[in-house]
C-alpha cells in the first residue's frame, strides 16, 4: 500500500508552531515511506476563513521546504483541494447516508437540546443527545420539512464501544454510550467538519492521518462515519500538544508565534524544521542536528513520543547557531544578505559599501551569531552613523592613555592600508601600563563603540581608518 497523507489547515489564522509541526510530521512521514502529501485547505468556516491566510500558509510551507504533491495550486487527481468547493460531494454523501439508514433528520431546537443537557446534569451524566429523532416516522419528517421546519442531520452510533490502534498512543478505547448521535449537517444546510473531513480523507485515498491530539476524541466518530460511507478508515497518529516550560500552555512570548515571526527573527527554515522535528520525535540516539534530507530518511512515526513536548527557545537558538556554522561561507553570506534585504534592515551607510567588503564583514560574524537578526546590531561596528554604547567603559581611570596610544597607531597606518591587530597589540604593550581586560575592553569600545563582538584581530582589518579616527576623537573626549 502506498502512503498518502494530508495536511489540512483551516485558513482562519496564520500557521503557528503547533500546526507547522503537524505539517512537518506529515511531510516527513510521506518522504520516509516514499508516499505522497496532499495539502487540503479546510475553508468551510466562511466567516473566519481568509484568502490572505491561505496565501500565507502556502508561502510558509514552501519556505520550510514542505512541498506537497497535490493541492490547490498544483492540482491533482482528487481536485478541488479547497473544502468549500467540495460541498456538492459532501451533500451527495449525506443523501446516501440517509438512504442507507445511517443518518436521519433531527428537528430538535436549541432549547430542546438545552433541556436535554440539564436532564443529563441532574442525573450526574455528561451531556449527550438522547437520539429521540431517530424514531420519527417518514411521514412525520416529510410533513415537518414541508411545513418549513429546519432540520439538522445526525449520524447514528449503534456500537457500544470502539477501539482503534493509534500509531503514537497504541490501543485507544472509547465508550460510545457516552456519545449521542452527532450532527453531520447543520440546520442551515452546511456540513460539519466531521462530515467534510471524513468524506475528503476517504475520497482522496488518505492512508494515514497525523494530527493534533485535540482531535483524538473525534476519531471514533470519524472511523464510524468513514466506514458507513464505504471507505477504509486511515490509520491515525495523534501528536501530543506542544507546551511551554513547566508544562504550561505555550505563551506567545515563549514560542506560540506565527511562522512569519520566526522568519523575521532570522531563523533559517532548516532550523525550524530541525527543531520542530525534535519536539516529540527522536531517532533514539543522541543525534540532534539534522539536515532536511537526513530527517526525511530517519523519521519514524513509531518513535513519536506520546507525552507532551516542551518548547525550549534556548535549544532552538543553539540549533540555529549550529546550522549557521554548517553553511558554506558563500551560502552563509548570500542568506545573510537576503535576510537583511528582505527585512529591510541593512543601514543606509552599510549599503554604500562595496559588495565585497560587506561580504567580508558578514563572514566575521558567522561564528558569533545564533540567528540573522543579530547581525543588525552586530553590523553597527562598521556603521559610521551608529551611536556609541557602553560609554561607561571609557570613563574608567587611565583610559585616555589607551585611547592616545591606539590613536597614534591608527594615524601611523598608511591610507588605504588595513590595520593589523598584532602590530597594535605590540605597540600597546610598549606604551600602556594596563593589561588584559582593563586594556582590551576600553580599546574595543573606543574602536567599535560597543563592548561585545568577535575578536578584535578579525574586526580591525576591515575597519576604516577615518572611522576609527572619528571614534577615537569622541572616545578621548569621554576618556577618564
Ligand atoms: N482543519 C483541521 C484543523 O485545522 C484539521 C483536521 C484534521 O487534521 O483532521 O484542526
Amino acid at each position: 500500500m502506498s502512503v498518502k497523507v494530508r495536511f489540512a489547515p483551516s485558513p482562519t489564522g496564520y500557521l503557528h508552531i503547533g500546526n507547522v509541526r503537524t505539517a512537518l510530521f506529515n511531510y516527513l512521514y510521506a518522504k520516509s515511506q516514499g508516499g505522497k502529501l496532499v495539502l487540503r485547505i479546510e475553508d468551510t468556516d466562511k466567516e473566519r476563513s481568509k484568502t490572505e491566510y491561505i496565501d500565507q500558509i502556502l508561502k510558509d510551507l514552501n519556505w520550510l521546504g514542505l512541498h506537497w504533491d497535490e493541492g490547490p495550486d498544483v492540482g491533482g487527481a482528487s481536485a478541488p483541494y479547497e473544502q468549500s468547493k467540495r460541498l456538492d460531494f459532501h451533500l451527495k454523501a449525506v443523501d446516501q447516508l440517509i438512504q442507507q439508514g445511517h443518518a436521519y433528520r433531527c428537528f430538535c431546537t436549541p432549547q430542546d437540546l438545552d433541556v436535554m443537557k440539564e436532564e443529563c446534569k441532574k442525573n450526574g451524566q455528561p451531556p449527550r443527545y438522547d437520539n429521540r429523532c431517530r424514531n420519527l416516522s417518514e411521514d412525520d419528517v416529510k410533513q415537518r420539512l414541508e411545513k418549513g421546519d429546519k432540520a439538522a442531520i445526525r449520524f447514528k452510533i449503534d456500537e457500544p464501544e470502539l477501539t482503534f490502534e493509534d500509531l503514537v498512543r497504541g490501543s485507544v478505547r472509547f465508550d460510545l454510550n457516552l456519545f449521542g448521535d452527532f450532527i453531520i449537517v447543520r440546520p442551515d444546510g452546511t456540513p460539519t467538519f466531521h462530515l467534510a473531513v471524513c468524506y475528503d480523507d476517504g475520497s482522496m485515498g488518505i492512508t494515514h492521518v497525523l494530527r493534533g491530539e485535540d482531535h483524538l476524541a473525534n476519531t471514533p466518530k470519524h472511523i464510524l462515519l468513514m466506514k458507513a460511507m464505504g471507505f477504509t478508515p486511515p490509520q491515525y497518529a495523534h501528536l501530543s500538544l506542544i507546551m511551554g516550560k513547566g508544562g504550561k500552555v505555550l505563551s506567545k512570548r515563549e514560542g506560540a508565534k506565527s511562522l512569519e515571526e520566526y522568519r523575521k527573527l532570522g531563523y533559517l527554515p532548516e532550523v525550524v524544521d530541525n527543531y520542530l522535528a525534535l519536539l516529540g520525535w527522536s531517532a533514539g540516539d543522541d543525534k540532534e542536528i539534522y539536515t532536511m534530507e537526513e530527517l526525511e530518511k530517519a523519521f519514524d512515526v513509531k518513535r513519536v513520543n506520546k507525552s507532551s513536548a516542551i518548547f525550549d527557545i534556548e535549544k532552538m537558538d543553539w540549533l540555529s547557531g549550529e546550522h549557521i556554522r554548517m553553511l558554506e561561507d558563500d551560502v552563509y553570506v548570500q542568506k545573510a544578505l537576503d535576510y537583511l534585504k528582505e527585512q529591510n534592515c541593512l543601514s543606509e551607510s552599510l549599503k554604500l559599501l562595496p559588495l565585497d567588503e560587506i561580504k567580508s564583514i558578514l563572514l566575521i560574524f558567522k561564528d558569533n551569531i545564533t540567528r540573522f537578526e543579530e547581525l543588525v546590531d552586530r553590523l553597527t561596528i562598521y556603521d559610521p552613523n551608529a551611536p556609541m554604547q557602553d560609554e561607561f567603559v571609557l570613563q574608567q581611570e587611565g583610559v585616555s592613555q589607551i585611547v592616545e596610544a591606539v590613536k597614534s597607531y591608527v594615524e601611523s597606518v598608511a591610507d588605504g592600508e588595513s590595520m593589523d591587530f598584532s602590530v597594535l597589540n605590540q605597540q600597546l604593550k610598549e606604551s600602556v601600563s594596563k593589561k588584559g581586560k582593563e586594556l582590551f575592553l576600553p580599546l574595543r569600545v573606543a574602536l567599535t563603540y560597543r563592548s561585545h563582538g568577535p575578536e578584535m584581530k578579525r574586526i580591525l582589518p576591515l575597519l576604516k581608518k577615518d572611522l576609527c579616527l572619528d571614534r577615537l576623537k569622541k572616545a578621548s573626549e569621554i576618556a577618564g
